[in-house]
């Protein structure tokens, strides 16, 4: 049984929060096992204390079991080339530097004088003055709660980034004991490495421009370092600048020495003291310099309030991800409240779906993400994003055809596929993603994927965007962030893609239809002249992974395209059918007509859009393969007219709001051998069906039943 009446503030560097439930100190494999099942019996949260250097604890204290490994063993181990130090979790880290130094060393000096322990040294990669955890650690040693089981971990099995790791993600984080860790360093014979006078000097410098924990709670720096377009930016820099430097608020103030440490100032300052003016300084730095800090200290205790804007399938997506980190929720929508964008300054986090126009008056200076930016941030895999106004979903769909037949650990993610942030717990950085992107979605992205897919772009969504200019230029961030690692692939058939070239600093691959080989473009089940781009994207994507040119070639071929858009359902006694439900206007289904060179009989119409029909009636009347059209819905007699005013010869069947059974057996009796029964409505579909997937699926299963 847990130790009680134990207080965080005794603790922690801060002094600041409350009681602790159960303490359990531990320093053998036994013990730990015990702290865990205790837990798991009592079904009580776990937190893994160290040095309590990096961490804001609420007043209120901590209700599950709070673990601390207090081993502190050393053991050198000393090759020929090489030393490998294993520190037990419970040691201090300065206590580790200093031996390291003491015995000629390299690797740690620059981390001299960091607080806390070594357990918690590889959760967030500690360090400082170019030198970083993961430089020098060869792998470490945890318990991992759920199995029970103490697993080891390499160095690249953490993986490290920017005051990051695997333990640190969400998913992970209060998962895995550390109990120790060990460090490789290089053997310099006879060198004088003068690391001792590195050491002096840091400690010098951090006396200087640190607060000392001994004299005011503090955590060290307490927010990140920002990258902005791959840049590191000084986040002391950016507080300072914004005024805030020496400023107190409550018991709390932001250092006079250095703008990026808050203290407790008062030596009673309380936790929302604390945390209150950290979201006053994150709210005036987006403010003022349109960058969003992200603290480096973790919260401990807290609920974080985020507020979801639109409850689309990716606002549900951010709720999901955002219950998993246990925070507090509040769905706002318009579909439930008209003044759904009131208060917004009262959340932690706003999370804007896309569907939400992202420069309205009430979202300036709010704490905003996004979905698709959440999952670009947290993301380890490869991303292959694909944007452009037709053809997204046809053409990421391939792509991961492909690349799946070629045996790749590949999602399909976002509008078409899975939800992509449910993907980031399973993803690993060998896996690639493939996302559909689009300008609602890039608009405000600060990211671009590492395989960028530009397609025709031509104009769309105007009621959305303010301009045709920013439409474009939203689309323009897929290319906007890459580095010189990554890859544009690039339409090269039309002026707006090709414009994009001059944006990225990525290697540019260009493509087009007309360059496409002519094997990409025989014996294909895709139909239509405007999906042989989407194909000359997806082998051109496929090339550059190093994809045989066998398999993408029958991927290609194999290929029947989306579901409802020119969907190759079967063939019944000669008559080929072809679901086309997603054209809910006359564009598409003007592509759709064009795309056979067989007898067409076409089933048109739905519900009233206040469309006219008078371009498709012409291009009908034009065009020598429909000879048969079967008019379904409200909108048929308008249609009707069109047809009749551009002079059409074939026949019109009217079946006006017959079921779905009906109109397939009809088409299918008036259908020669060898032609094609297409249903491409040019009309929304919510007079007969729930929506355009209910009628394609309709139409599909009354294929399916034909005899
Ligand atoms: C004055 C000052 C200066 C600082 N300077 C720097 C600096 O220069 N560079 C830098 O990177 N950091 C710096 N820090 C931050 C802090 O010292 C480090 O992050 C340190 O690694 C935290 O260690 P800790 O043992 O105190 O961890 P804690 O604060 O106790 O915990 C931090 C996190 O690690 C987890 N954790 C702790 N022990 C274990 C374990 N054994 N197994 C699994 N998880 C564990 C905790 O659950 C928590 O998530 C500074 C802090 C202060 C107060």
């Amino acid at each position: 049984m847990g130790e009680r009446n134990m207080q965080f503030k005794d603790l922690t560097t801060f002094k600041i929060g409350g009681p602790i439930k159960h303490f359990f100190e531990v320093k053998s494999d036994k013990e730990i096992i015990k702290a865990g099942e205790f837990a798991k019996k009592n079904n009580l949260k776990i937190f893994i204390l160290g040095g309590g250097s990096d961490i804001l604890v609420n007043d209120k204290g901590f209700d599950g079991v709070v673990v601390k490994y207090t081993g502190k063993k050393l053991k050198v181990k000393s090759y020929k080339l090489k030393v490998i130090i294993t520190a037990e979790a419970g040691m201090a880290w300065d206590e580790l530097v200093k031996f390291s130094v003491e015995h000629n060393l390299q690797g740690l000096e620059c981390m001299s004088g960091i607080p806390g322990t070594v357990g918690a040294s590889p959760i967030q990669n500690i360090g400082a003055y170019g030198e970083e955890v993961k430089d020098t650690l060869l792998s470490l040693r945890a318990f991992e709660f759920k199995s029970g089981k103490f697993l080891n971990f390499s160095n690249k099995d953490c993986e490290f980034g920017y005051r990051e790791s695997f333990f640190k993600k969400p998913e992970n984080w209060q998962k895995y004991l550390i109990t120790s860790v060990s460090f490789k360093f290089k053997k310099y014979k006879d060198i004088d490495l003068s690391l001792q006078n590195i050491r002096d000097e840091i400690l010098r410098v951090r006396g200087e421009k640190l607060e000392n924990p001994k004299e005011v709670g503090n955590a060290g720096s307490f927010f990140k370092n920002p990258i902005v377009e791959g840049h590191k930016i000084s986040a002391g820099l950016l507080i300072d600048k914004a005024g805030w430097k020496g400023k107190s608020y409550k018991g709390a103030a932001v250092s006079a020495k250095n703008a990026l440490i808050l203290i407790n100032k008062s030596g009673e300052a309380s936790s929302s003291d604390v945390y209150e003016l950290s979201k006053l300084i994150i709210n005036d730095v987006k403010k003022k310099f349109g960058i969003t800090l992200e603290p480096e200290v973790q919260f401990v205790g807290f609920e974080r309030k985020v507020a979801i804007l639109g409850y689309g399938l990716e606002g549900q997506d951010a709720e999901r991800y955002f219950k998993n980190k246990k925070a507090k929720i509040k769905i706002l929508d318009q579909k439930f409240d008209k003044d759904y964008l009131k208060n917004l300054g009262e959340y932690d986090l706003v999370v804007r779906s896309p569907g939400v126009y992202p420069y309205k008056p009430e979202l300036k200076n709010i704490n905003v993400t996004t979905p698709i930016q959440i999952f670009f941030d947290n993301c380890p895999a490869r991303i292959i994003g694909v944007t452009g106004t037709k053809g997204k979903g046809t053409t990421s769909t391939l792509i991961y055809e492909i690349l799946k037949n070629a045996g790749k650990d590949i999602y399909l993610a976002g509008n078409i596929g899975k939800p992509y942030l449910e993907l980031l717990p399973i993803i690993s950085p060998t896996s690639y993603i493939v996302l559909e992107l689009s300008s609602f979605q890039l608009i405000d992205l600060t990211k671009s994927p590492h395989i960028a897919v530009v397609l025709n772009i031509t104009l769309d969504h105007m009621d959305w965007h303010k301009s045709r200019e920013e439409y474009v230029s939203s689309k323009k961030n897929i290319v906007r962030y890459q580095t010189v690692s990554d890859l544009a692939i690039i339409n090269s058939e039309y002026e707006v893609p090709k414009s994009f070239s001059d944006l990225t600093r990525a290697k540019v691959i260009l493509f087009s239809k007309s360059k496409l080989e002519k094997k990409y473009k025989e014996n294909l089940l895709l139909r239509g002249e405007h999906n042989l781009e989407n194909i000359a994207a997806a082998v051109s994507v496929s090339k550059v992974l190093g994809i045989k040119e066998d398999i993408i070639l029958k991927s290609v071929r194999e290929f029947k395209g989306l579901e409802h858009r020119l969907e190759l359902v079967k063939e019944v006694g000669g008559v080929t059918f072809y679901n086309d439900s997603f054209a809910t206007g006359p564009q598409p289904t003007i592509a759709a007509i064009r795309s056979f060179a067989e007898p067409i009989t076409l089933i048109l119409g739905g519900s009233d859009k206040g469309l006219s029909y008078d371009e498709l009636g012409k291009e009908i009347a034009a065009n020598k393969q429909v000879n048969k059209v079967i008019i379904i819905g409200q909108v048929g007699p308008l249609i009707i007219r069109s047809l009749n005013g551009a002079g059409f010869r074939g026949s019109i069947i009217n079946l006006r709001l017959k079921p779905m059974v009906k109109i397939v057996e009809n088409a299918f009796r008036n259908t020669p051998r060898g032609g094609v029964v297409l249903l491409s409505p040019a009309a929304a579909s919510f007079d007969m069906f729930k929506n355009y997937k209910d009628r394609g699926s309709q139409f599909k299963e009354a294929v399916q039943n034909l005899k």
